[in-house]
């Protein structure tokens, strides 16, 4: 039967698929498909899977000392008869032959379903026994990742080149930014999510990737099922669960007339970004990883805006990258940028982003007791004094390779400011000592919090550019966050309060003859373009993907027109 959930667009356009169901915990999954002559050795490596785990158990129940609680046997009693289960392993295997899952894929798809079965049994004992499945899962697993060694591992195929396999879309609780970052050559043509708002990190990750996505979606995962037919429509935020065939065609249709207009947009690479007036605008691309170049470049931007450069902290369990480590990888953007500006932000951990793939859930819950008002961003940085002076030594490192300018996120205390140039004058010290070379960096200061915004004639005396994280100040100013959906209707870029801060803050950097550009997710939105071409600003920074949308508003402007006006919406 069809129905709809409702959450919040994320990525524009439409995706149509089959439901990959990935719980939270189990994201990390390797996701890939296999060649049909790889099957029967997928089906072996979970046999032996299953028999390693087995022999596990015996070994257990064998050593188990005489004195143990009886109860201690049968849960392992339980753990080898659902091991042997046909409902677990067998039809695993079905999702190889099948499908051409992989094994792990395979395993924690099955597991999606068969949870689900005792999710509805009346039951309590038997509902509880679901504990005891995912413990068997994680075993199984854990048996298959010591398998990778010896066995051959199957390489990834794409969908697109694999005849007849369905598009699939991945649906989970929650994704970690950490994970999304896994899912940035994924198989997945879409997203969709329980929890998050428009501008949490998780929804900016998906938006990267350009393919559709609604997050915020509430009980998506409950509701829908491991291989239903789903369309994600990113532009309305609405998912449909097993559409009928008359709105699939609709749906067919407007995928491929967004098809077309994408194709229409890349013709716009190369046309400068020019008003109707004759003013030239800047635009610029935000990227997490030194990949994301390739998109940049492709898109037509000028430069790179926005470096989230913390992306490179993540999924390493506790062991950070060292001087060098991030030395080559700023160098390697700053190279595939070929002599055009990249603005490297210094490591904005913290809130939303954790380090580890932990979700925002179990920030919320299990840290701190606010983490968006925590320690983050640079407070983070300067409570870590030697990795910040590491991360420092890296930038001005890479900067003589090209065009770097340094940006410091969240700063809103003079002892900030203060703490931030004393570390980099250190930075810049221990280079000259050790015979380093290195180039002067600008160096300027993320906008995102209301005290900051208001006191950014004053930032202007120490820092030579501004750049708006609109995401973050709408957060601040509203006092909403951003990544808790129950509040996400009231997060407005609209509200009037938001647009003074920003008008103002261009302004400020216009009088000063300083840059101020926007690099959160409003630059990238074409219905701000003229809102914020009105205000003067005439740099924005953006997902690739946005950038041809973003332009061909730029060239349909009239900046003198667009200044009177707003002068009459903006006090
Ligand atoms: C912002 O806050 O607008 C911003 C660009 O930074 P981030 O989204 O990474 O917090
Ligand atoms: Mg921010």
């Amino acid at each position: 039967m069809s129905f709809q959930v409702f959450g919040f667009p994320v990525s524009r356009g439409v995706a149509i698929g089959r439901a990959v169901l990935v719980a939270s915990s189990r994201v990390d999954v390797a996701h890939y498909f296999i060649e049909a002559q790889q099957i029967e050795t997928e089906v072996q490596r979970l046999r032996s899977a299953r028999d390693a785990v087995a022999s596990e158990l015996h070994g257990l129940q064998r050593d188990m000392p005489a004195d143990a609680p009886p109860e201690l046997s049968a849960l392992l009693d339980v753990h080898l008869m659902l091991l042997h289960d046909d409902a677990l392993t067998g039809a695993t295997g079905s999702w190889v032959r099948d499908r051409h899952y992989n094994a792990e894929w395979a395993l924690s798809a099955q597991l999606e379903v068969v949870a689900r079965q005792f999710d509805e049994m009346e039951n309590d004992y038997l509902r509880e026994r679901k504990a005891d499945l995912e413990q068997v899962v994680e075993q199984l697993l854990r048996a298959l990742a010591q398998q990778r060694g010896r066995a051959t591992p199957a390489h990834a195929v794409n969908p697109r080149d694999f005849a007849g396999e369905d598009p699939l879309v991945l649906v989970a609780s929650d994704i970690s930014p950490a994970d999304m970052l896994q899912f940035k050559r994924s198989i997945f043509t879409g997203f969709v999510t329980d929890v998050g708002g428009r501008t949490s990190h998780t929804a900016i990750v998906a938006r990267s990737l350009d393919i559709p996505a609604v997050v915020g979606a509430r009980e998506a995962s409950r509701l829908v099922r491991q291989d239903d037919w789903v369309v994600i429509d990113g532009d309305a935020g609405v998912v449909i669960v097993d559409p009928s065939p008359i709105v699939l065609e609709e749906y067919r249709f407007r995928q491929r007339q967004g098809g077309l207009e994408r194709e229409r947009l890349t013709r716009l690479r190369h046309t400068p970004a020019v008003t109707l007036d004759g003013q030239r605008v800047e635009l610029l691309a935000n990227i997490e990883l030194p990949g994301d170049t390739k998109a940049a470049l492709e898109a037509g931007a000028v430069g790179v805006g926005l470096f989230r450069s913390e992306f490179l902290f993540m999924n390493r369990n506790g062991d950070l990258p060292g001087e060098d480590e991030q030395y080559e990888a700023y160098r390697a953007v700053v190279e595939a940028m070929r002599g055009l500006p990249v603005t490297i932000r210094t490591v904005d951990i913290g809130a939303d982003k954790a380090l580890d793939r932990m979700s925002v859930h179990e920030l919320r819950h299990e840290h701190a007791l606010n983490p968006a008002l925590g320690l983050r961003a640079i407070r983070w940085s300067l409570s870590e004094p030697s990795m910040f002076r590491q991360q420092l030594r890296a930038i001005l490192r890479a900067s003589a390779h090209g065009q770097v300018r340094l940006l410091v996120p969240m700063v809103a205390h003079a002892s900030e400011i203060r703490g931030t140039f004393d570390a980099l004058a250190r930075a810049k010290q221990q280079l000259q000592e050790s015979g380093r070379a290195y180039t002067d960096v600008p160096v300027g200061a993320m906008i995102e919090v209301p005290a900051a915004a208001l006191m950014a004639h004053v930032f202007l005396d120490q820092f030579d550019f501004l750049s708006l994280g609109t995401n973050d100040l709408i957060q601040y100013t509203l006092a909403i966050d951003r990544a808790d959906e129950a509040v996400a209707h009231l997060y407005d870029p609209w509200h009037p309060a938001v647009l003074e801060l920003v008008s103002r803050t261009i302004s400020v950097g216009r009088a000063r003859g300083k840059q101020v550009s926007v690099c959160g997710e409003m630059a990238g939105d074409p219905a701000f373009t003229e809102a914020l071409l009105g205000m003067g600003l005439r740099s924005f920074s953006m997902h690739p993907a946005q950038v041809a949308t973003v332009k061909q508003q730029v060239l349909r402007a009239d900046t003198r027109r667009l200044a009177s006006r707003d002068a009459a919406v903006v006090p």
